[in-house]
């Protein structure tokens, strides 16, 4: 059987160890006689799996103690409009300031319009979203409410290196970051973010399972509209049980944290990380029959779009790459070419897999 990597961008591909783990427990997890998926919410058993995940979570991101873990429903998108919500609440005339670097950052944009007034304070629209703004040229808002920020823009395949200071121009204004592509792949400091949320099913496991890490002082603050099952302080307050959680997705996630630290946590990942998406760049950097587009110093570890310089050989790329057991690598509709997505259960011999293959197609289409 040829050797199967799949590069989707999301849900995308989960370590082998934990389905297999998943699979040897489906029936009967733990001698309990039932199936996660069968399990009260509020029992022991599922009780321990959450606990043991938020645990697991806190660890490897080293979430400081004045943040809560809350484990949602809605995705990468319902969390566009749940922010808001939950932050416009004592002053719903201020101003959202967001920083426009592609897709994802756009729709949470065009979103929050509904719910507070918006400013874009800087966007990389002129370079076809390439780059993320320089820093000095971002017109942040005076007293903003907090400032927006995509951290991986999964399409365009742009990441922050660098946590921007907006503090100091916004008078102390969170930022709110949106990871759900890059969560988990690099260290990161915390305390530097008012809210971090993602959905799961790029980087952490299951779709269905959408994951808010949320600064003690910012609950409480929810628009009088906030549906209560969204409303962060009274999730945090349940324990994420207000209502039913997604128990199989929190479970499946617990068992990828449990795989990331026996990988060695987060910075062992994010070394690994590097390494692939090193191989991914240099190759593409290094011929002219592919390219990337995006400037080197945003270029995303996670999400590599990639052209062929002859549009043409698209579908015959595609086909001898399935043939070849390399999946998913077509682009996202709205800027087609190709995509690898590269998570963190990627292994490295998948994307030398798929060089490999790269290197071999153009040969051949040079004959
Ligand atoms: C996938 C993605 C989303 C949307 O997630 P859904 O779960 O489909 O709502 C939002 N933001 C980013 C950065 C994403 O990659």
């Amino acid at each position: 059987m040829t050797v199967i990597y799949n590069f989707s961008a999301g849900p995308a591909v989960l370590p082998k160890e934990v389905l297999q783990q998943a699979a040897a427990e489906m029936l009967d997890w733990h001698g309990s006689g039932m199936s996660v998926m069968e399990m009260s919410h509020r029992g022991a058993e599922f009780m321990s799996i959450m606990d043991a995940a938020q645990q697991d979570l806190r660890d490897l991101l080293a979430i400081p103690a004045n943040y809560k873990i809350l484990f949602l429903q809605g995705g990468g998108l319902g969390e566009n409009a749940i922010v808001p919500m939950n932050l416009m609440g004592l002053r719903p005339d201020a101003t959202i300031d967001f920083v426009h670097t592609g897709s994802w950052s756009g729709k949470s944009i065009k979103e929050a319009q509904k719910y507070a007034k918006v400013n874009v304070a800087a966007s990389a629209a002129e370079n076809g979203f390439t780059s993320v703004p320089a820093r000095d040229s971002w017109k942040l808002t005076a007293d903003a409410a907090y400032v927006h920020l995509c951290t991986n823009e999964t399409i365009d395949g742009v990441e922050y290196h660098f946590v921007p200071d907006v503090a100091a121009d916004t008078n102390g204004a969170p930022i709110v970051a949106d990871m759900s592509s890059h969560i988990l792949s690099r260290e990161i400091d915390v305390s530097r973010y008012g809210v971090i949320f993602g959905g799961a099913q790029k980087n952490i496991g299951p779709a269905g399972l959408t994951i808010a890490i949320v600064r003690d002082d910012l609950l409480g603050q929810a628009l009088p509209c906030c549906p209560s099952a969204f409303d962060w302080k009274i999730v945090a307050e349940n324990g994420s049980m207000y209502n039913t959680p997604p128990t199989y997705a929190i479970y499946i996630a617990g068992l990828v944290f449990q795989w990331l630290k026996r990988q060695g946590g987060v910075a062992a990942m994010e070394q690994k990380n590097i390494a692939k998406a090193t191989l991914l760049y240099d190759y593409l950097d290094s011929t002219d029959f592919y390219e990337n587009r995006v400037e080197k110093a945003y270029r995303s570890r996670m999400n590599v779009p990639f052209y062929l310089k002859d549009e043409t050989l698209n579908a015959s790329f595609l086909a001898a790459a399935k043939e070849r057991g390399l999946l998913q690598l077509k682009g996202h509709k709205s800027v087609g070419g190709m995509r690898a997505s590269i998570y963190n259960a990627m292994p490295f011999e998948g994307v030398q897999a798929l060089v490999h293959f790269m290197q071999e197609f153009a040969q051949a289409s040079h004959k």
